[in-house]
């Protein structure tokens, strides 16, 4: 089975009601990208504020709208806390588990962070789960490892029928937000790492799951960065804000 493309903004603690302007024109010109030979799957995440609002704006176009984050439960006392129930209730079709700064901010443990993608999967939402090292991880020869350890412990489980509503987004945390990137080398070296894993893990299936690539992503990087093997699409910080840069992204893909 060929791999859809995927491209994904993360809009972070950012973005307003009237930003729905920004989503009117990501969706305009997904539409168009939509009438192309290889057809990108595009999500957009915005802050839980603007889910359901969006996914009205959304509804009925090539834009899916996401989550940035879910509680492992359905419901129950947890102040400020968001259920994946609540998101599909509230139009989001996707969920980002597991991103850096939510590792960071919040303390999130890969158990945790394997509990909130089986509550994705519970209410029907495709888990976007974020693993990478960070800068002296990657100094100290430790990439591997790290990422192995958070691939093994943040994927739900072995049943190649997990796999199907997971997506894996390889974001070296020295890279998101910086500017930096790795070389698109060391990038296809991990991307093949957790190809291989996943293939271990999930047997054939493993080839089906999307692996997207995160970390300083542009316009002017997209390209290059997109064209390495075993990258699927990419996970879009900073740039997603901007409908431009972000379809001049996805737009890698026509
Ligand atoms: C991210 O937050 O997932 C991300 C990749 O951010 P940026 O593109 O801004 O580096």
């Amino acid at each position: 089975m060929a791999r859809r493309p995927l491209v994904a903004g993360n809009w972070k603690m950012n973005g307003l009601t009237a930003s729905v302007g920004e989503l009117e024109r990501i969706i305009a010109g997904a539409r168009s990208l939509a009438q192309s030979a290889t057809k990108v799957d595009v999500v957009v995440c915005p802050p839980a504020t603007l889910i359901a609002g969006f996914a009205k704006a959304a509804s009925g176009t090539a834009v899916t709208i996401g989550g940035q984050d879910c509680h492992p439960l359905a419901s129950g006392a947890h102040t400020g806390d968001v259920a994946a129930e609540m998101l599909r209730d509230a139009g989001a079709r996707a969920v980002i588990v597991g991103h850096s700064e939510r590792r960071r901010d919040h303390g999130e443990t890969d158990a945790l962070i394997r509990a909130k993608a089986l509550a994705a999967r519970r209410a029907g939402l495709m888990a976007i789960v974020c693993i990478g090292e960070t800068r002296d991880e990657r100094d100290g020869g430790q990439t591997r490892h790290v990422v192995a350890g958070q691939l093994d412990g943040s994927l739900p489980e072995t049943d190649p029928d997990a796999a199907a509503n997971i997506v894996v987004a390889y974001e070296p945390v020295w890279a998101i937000g910086s500017g930096l990137t790795p070389m698109p080398g060391d990038i296809g070296e991990v991307h093949d790492f957790i190809r291989a894993r996943l293939c271990v893990r999930f047997g054939e299936t493993g080839h089906d799951v999307r692996i997207l690539y995160g970390g300083s992503v542009k316009p002017a990087n997209a390209k290059a960065l997109l064209a390495v093997e075993n990258v699927d699409g990419a996970l879009v910080g900073g740039a997603s804000l901007d409908a431009a840069e972000f379809l001049a992204i996805a737009g890698i893909y026509r």
